[in-house]
């Protein structure tokens, strides 16, 4: 789609040269940028394709503009990070054949109902994402109707990763820690979101936890449960006078949406994957606003900064030791800001 929105090459935010060849849709800046993009950006590219056309020829059929009229049957594309199979009852049924574990399944795009009420007061109109179909088969064994998982969005509107503004407000549905009286750690891990990381990105290919579910490190990721559901909106101008529309998750936003899953709770990703970008020469870092990029900086660099501040407080002499206990300070409480985002 053909926006004013300011486009920029998927990965690095240079101008783009060209698109992906396949989908037509994602830009590039360089066929390095494609080729880095590759694993995450293949696994929709073709049903991305698919579901366009089809829309569009359905938009066609019925004579809907399909845009900015919420009618009652109003759906839109949104990106969904499956749970994947249960592994921990395969694994219980044999343990000498030692069946190798299915593959992570990939990201899906998935039509999404939007309703929606008009408040009688105000006249305005408040639009609401069925997502609990997606979340129906989430909850544990144990979990009663009761307290089955109840999901929760996240926003964001920066793609800190990348240093610049996400295409669209992003809307991530997940089952949080905290959810009510259903027990979050009943569900299964999310095997879609760690096996996106170890397919290129940009970041170090070794941080990934392949699919061994074994190491049990404590990892870079954060440990999704369940299936993790985001939506695009356009962003609000104004709390309850323009709360933002949903519109169809464009390939821009699936590579915010995957950029936001990876780096939640964890600020060294987004570091290491602006240093691997640096060494492209890439553009991370032009434009946006700072106030983030200032947030990242502390955090990645928070030796340095934290070196500097205690020379002017105390005397140089304070030395390494105690600058290195405040950086853990600020990057313990950088995390904890994250988690909240
Ligand atoms: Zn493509
Ligand atoms: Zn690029």
């Amino acid at each position: 789609m053909a926006t004013a929105e300011i486009v920029v090459c998927a990965l690095c935010n240079n101008p783009p040269t060209s698109p992906c060849p396949d989908c037509q849709e994602l830009l590039y800046c360089s066929a390095a940028c494609q080729a880095d993009d590759a694993l995450v950006h293949r696994l929709v590219c073709a049903e991305f394709s698919a579901l366009s056309l089809k829309k569009q020829s359905a938009i066609a059929d019925d004579g809907d503009d399909g845009d900015g009229d919420n009618g009652e049957q109003n759906h839109v594309l949104g990106v969904l990070f499956p749970v994947g199979a249960n592994t921990a009852t395969a694994a219980t049924t044999s343990s000498s054949s030692a069946p190798t574990p299915p593959p992570p399944p990939p990201p899906a795009l998935v039509r999404v109902h939007i309703g929606g009420f008009t408040d009688p007061d105000s006249g305005i109109s408040f639009q609401e994402a069925d997502v609990a179909p997606f979340f129906a088969a989430a909850s544990g064994p144990d979990d009663t109707a009761a307290a089955a998982a109840v999901p929760e969005p996240l926003h964001t509107e920066r793609n800190r990763v990348r240093n610049r503004d996400t295409r669209s407000m992003l809307e991530v549905w997940h089952v949080p820690a905290a959810s009510g009286s259903s027990s979050r750690l009943s569900l299964t891990k999310n095997a879609c979101i760690p096996s996106l990381g170890s397919a290129g990105t940009g970041d170090a290919a070794g941080m990934a936890e392949s699919n061994g579910a074994q190491q049990q490190q404590p990892g870079p990721f954060f440990e999704w449960r369940g299936p993790v559901l985001v939506l695009a909106m356009t962003r609000p101008t104004g709390f309850m006078v323009d709360p933002g529309a949903y519109r169809d998750c464009a390939l821009q936003d699936y590579r915010d949406a995957v950029d936001f899953v990876l780096d939640y709770g964890n600020d060294l990703h987004a570091r290491r994957t602006q240093e691997v970008l640096a060494t492209l020469g890439a553009g991370v870092g032009v434009g946006g606003d700072d106030r983030r990029v200032t947030e990242l900086e502390e955090a990645g660099e928070a030796e340095e900064a934290e070196e500097a501040e205690e020379a002017e407080e105390a005397e140089e002499a304070e030395e390494a030791e105690e600058a290195e206990e405040a950086a853990k300070t600020v990057v313990i409480e950088m995390q904890g800001i994250s988690l909240e985002t």
